[in-house]
């Protein structure tokens, strides 16, 4: 969901200086002032506006004016570049808010894979149980009914797409799940 370009963008449009008075820290002409980070009299915290970074020779703390914005709210990078973005007005694109809508799709999506995963771990025993019974039994037709079957369909759990393994569940997962009641699971 993150968009790393997004945070590039702002990075590259944004001056630190600007972010710095922004957030109300008191620059003064050598564009120092006395840390937001740490308890200070003398002015430790200093802006360097060729480099676009800050540093406070006091506490350490430094980087660039995302890391700036992000420390002083404790946001992470995104939501610090979104921030600079509106404070700046620099009108880098960060699309629409997500509606709930589409929160409740995604939330919906999210739910659906963890389900495959666990699915498919369950489902790997089974194939595999499975297969060593059939590498044994004496029942010919369903050993040659199913074996290339088995080995195609491991294969795609360990190798496949994330479009196979869909299919896979889609169109398999009654067969698989009746095996495992055959007692392979
Ligand atoms: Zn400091």
């Amino acid at each position: 969901m993150v968009n790393i370009n997004k945070i590039q963008e702002v990075k590259e449009r944004a001056d630190i200086v600007q972010v710095a008075y922004r957030m109300n820290i008191q620059l003064n002409r050598s564009l120092k002032a006395r840390c937001p980070f740490h308890k200070e009299k003398t002015a430790s915290f200093s802006v360097n506006k060729n480099k676009q970074i800050f540093k406070c020779f006091g506490c350490g703390i430094g980087g660039d004016c995302i890391t700036l914005v992000s420390k002083l709210l404790g946001i992470n990078a995104y939501e610090s570049a979104k921030t600079i973005n509106e404070l700046l007005g620099l009108n880098v694109d960060f699309g629409k808010p997500i509606s709930n809508v589409e929160l409740e799709k995604y939330k919906y999506q999210q739910k659906i894979k963890e389900e495959y995963k666990k699915w498919e771990i369950k489902a790997f025993g089974i194939l595999c149980n499975y297969y060593h019974y059939l590498c044994d039994t004496d029942d010919l037709v369903e050993k040659y009914h199913n074996i290339d079957k088995i080995d195609y369909f491991l294969d795609v759990l360990s190798n496949g797409t994330d479009e196979d393994k869909k299919n896979f569940y889609k169109n398999e997962r009654k067969w698989v799940n009746e095996l495992g009641r055959r007692g392979f699971g």
